[in-house]
């Protein structure tokens, strides 16, 4: 299946043209976006990465952000020593359009469900990853969609969790949150691109 280049969704569309901007939701309204595409196109600053623990590679949108950044991507994690799970580490992007690769390690959903912690852990990836591009000057951030593939986190509990973290990391200090302009969603698969549909209006309602 090829995903089409479109933006689907943002969030400024749904908000009028008067909207106040001293009201946060309005605010929000245009920051969130949703997009179906490879997320290896897209020149944000940014991109996350649905990493594995090891950080040396692996397949879906991990083997191919490393393609696409060529193999001195490869050489950086190899110095970093790994990841847990629901932490993030940040490198540079090569030869990707954006500039920095935040590679994000989402729990596999069977096993972190058993312990409990799948939310937790799932959630902690969208708000490190968020907290590394604040630290890093990255002020628009795509997200591919953690844990989805083949870690077999369902589309809908993982976008309800993905945009409830999202939204919670911006209400808990604004000062923080207007670092990002942007925050993009970025789903490669229809099912994942109907979840997201489904919550960003739940979320961050249209003004
Ligand atoms: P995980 O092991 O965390 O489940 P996967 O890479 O298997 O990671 O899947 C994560 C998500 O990335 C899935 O929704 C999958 O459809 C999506 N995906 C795969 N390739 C790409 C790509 N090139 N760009 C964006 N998303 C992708």
């Amino acid at each position: 299946e090829i995903p089409t280049l479109t933006l689907l969704y943002t969030t400024n569309r749904l908000a009028p043209s008067d909207t106040n901007q001293s009201n946060a939701t309005s605010t929000y309204n245009d920051k969130i976006s949703l997009i179906r595409t490879d997320i290896t196109k897209l020149q944000t600053a940014a991109i996350v990465n649905a990493a594995n623990e090891s950080l040396l590679g692996g397949g879906g949108v991990d083997g191919a952000i490393h393609r696409a950044a060529g193999p001195s991507l490869l050489e950086e994690c190899e110095t970093l020593n790994g990841c847990a799970t629901g932490d993030a580490k940040i490198t540079a992007a090569y030869d990707l359009p954006c500039d920095k690769v935040i590679h994000a390690v989402g729990p596999v959903y069977a096993r972190a469900k058993r312990a409990g912690a799948h939310t937790r852990l799932l959630q902690s990836c969208y708000t490190r990853s968020l907290d590394l591009a604040v630290e890093h000057g990255c002020r628009s951030v795509a997200f591919s969609a953690l844990s989805t593939g083949v870690y077999g986190y369902p589309s809908v509990e993982a976008a309800e969790a993905a945009i409830g973290a999202v939204k919670g990391w911006l209400d808990a200090d604004g000062e923080r949150s207007a670092k990002i302009e942007r925050i993009v969603f970025c789903s490669f698969l229809e099912k994942d691109e109907r979840a997201y549909e489904e919550f960003i209006p739940q979320f961050f309602p249209p003004a």
